[in-house]
């Protein structure tokens, strides 16, 4: 990735918030540092016989307002860096939609896709087994990222569920809704995205209506963002999975991309579109450009020639700090991940209280609160921005880590 790690650029924008906010400098050593990180060896027993060890981490980046919340992703190019780095953006963004968590992240390095069912299992359950002593729900409650997905979620539940002798459907978000998942969470990253999208285009002035939309991810957040947006009538031009993605200025037909995925396994050959890389589609012509992939996709390399008014950030850190500085000079509205893509810790937390409280709400329920929280959090953000004269993200950042060090503040310094 160009500019540095993940972990640089989460260290850059905190220390960059930290100067503006006048941060004391002990407290910006305490959120610098994360809390705890576990690493671990996950040996797994594959289908032909052979053992092969994978490595796992699991990191808690803070906990001054609850216990640490965060997602598991499997991908082959896990490091602890950017665990650490996903940990701390986990932190901000729960302060920012003022939910009582603190950040964790995990991660296990493996192709998800290269494992059969059985295998994906085993090293699931033994993943889960190893870091259980940092997991749990009034601890470190994990949820669905890159690479995992529900059925991943009840493994880890059942897992730890037989470990205590009991259901404990809290510990993890994300579960299927037949063992306690919340109605609305499989979607709720990209309706959150949805909606910080819809309230970006009111406040400048930009109809919803035709508005065209690139998308860069077909996976969970990505393939439900391309739902939802053409729902409501945004004209999605482009879609690209790792494979590669098509582009239609008449725009694609959701269905007939989720059709070809299916068929296929990926958007590779999409026929309603010509055929574009990663790299193309990102500097296509549209008026909002949402990565939903990975990290570090806009960078000083690409960020001249994107062409967009306004970028909305699915994906956690697509952006690194030297694309901002254009992005912000050519006047392209971004809005930061840790504001637009906390639709999913939203919900994440809307069903951990319903485990609590054995008491499940309708869907109509989780998505109407999770639209005013996200509506709240646009304002927020927005009336900080326009009074500090700074950037979406550096507001959100502000805001998220404001909240935080006023946590830790309260709570002083143990011993
Ligand atoms: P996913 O595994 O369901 O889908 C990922 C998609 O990205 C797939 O279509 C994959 O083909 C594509 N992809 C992977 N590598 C790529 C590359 N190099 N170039 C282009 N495309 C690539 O994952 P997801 O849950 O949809 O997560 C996507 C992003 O959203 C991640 O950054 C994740 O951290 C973030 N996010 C997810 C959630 C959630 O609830 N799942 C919540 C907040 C943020």
């Amino acid at each position: 990735m160009s500019g540095g790690t993940a972990w640089d650029t989460a260290l850059s924008q905190l220390d960059d918030a930290a100067r503006i906010m006048n941060l004391e400098p002990g407290v910006l050593e305490v959120l610098r540092a994360p809390r705890r990180a576990l690493q671990v060896a996950v040996p797994v027993r594959m289908d032909d016989g052979s053992v092969r060890v994978f490595t796992g981490f699991r990191v808690h980046h803070n906990t001054s307002r609850g216990p640490s919340k965060g997602g598991i992703r499997y991908h082959p190019m896990v490091t602890l860096d950017e665990v650490k780095a996903l940990a701390m953006w986990m932190t901000w963004k729960c302060a920012v939609v003022g939910i009582p968590y603190g950040g964790a992240k995990g991660g296990v390095v493996i192709d998800p896709k290269s494992l059969s069912m059985g295998e994906l299992e085993r090293l699931t359950r033994r993943y889960a087994s190893e870091i259980l002593p940092l997991i749990g729900p009034e601890r470190d409650i994990p949820a669905p990222d890159l690479g995992t997905n529900e059925q991943v979620m009840a493994w880890i539940m059942d897992t730890y569920s037989t470990r205590e002798g009991f259901s404990v459907p809290g510990v993890v978000t994300g579960k299927p809704v037949a063992i306690g998942g919340s109605k609305g969470r499989s979607h709720a990253t990209a309706r959150g995205g949805m909606d910080i999208t819809l309230a970006t285009l009111k406040h400048l002035g930009m109809p919803v209506e035709d508005a065209r939309v690139v998308v860069q991810g077909f996976g969970n957040v990505g393939g439900g963002t391309v739902d939802l947006l053409a729902e409501q009538g945004c004209k999605i031009v482009a879609v690209s999975d790792e494979s590669g993605g098509g582009y239609n200025p008449e725009g694609l037909s959701p269905q007939g991309l989720l059709a070809h995925r299916d068929r296929d396994g990926g958007l590779t050959g999409f026929e309603g579109g010509e055929a574009v890389t990663n790299a193309e589609l990102l500097e296509l012509p549209c008026d909002v450009l949402i990565p939903a992939a990975i990290e570090g996709q806009l960078t000083e390399e690409n960020a001249d020639r994107v062409r967009t008014s306004v970028i909305v950030e699915a994906a956690n850190g697509p952006t690194t700090p030297q694309a901002d500085v254009v992005f912000e000079d050519r006047g392209i509205r971004v809005v930061p991940d840790i504001l637009a893509n906390a639709g999913g810790v939203t919900v994440s937390y809307f069903e951990w209280v319903q485990d609590l409280q054995a008491y499940y709400w309708d869907e109509d329920e989780v998505n109407d609160r999770l639209r005013k929280i996200m509506e709240t959090s646009y304002v927020d953000v927005l009336d900080l921005a326009q009074d500090q004269k700074v950037s979406m993200r550096m507001a959100a950042t502000i805001l998220g880590v404001g909240r935080v060090a006023e946590a830790h503040r309260t709570r002083g310094l143990y011993p």
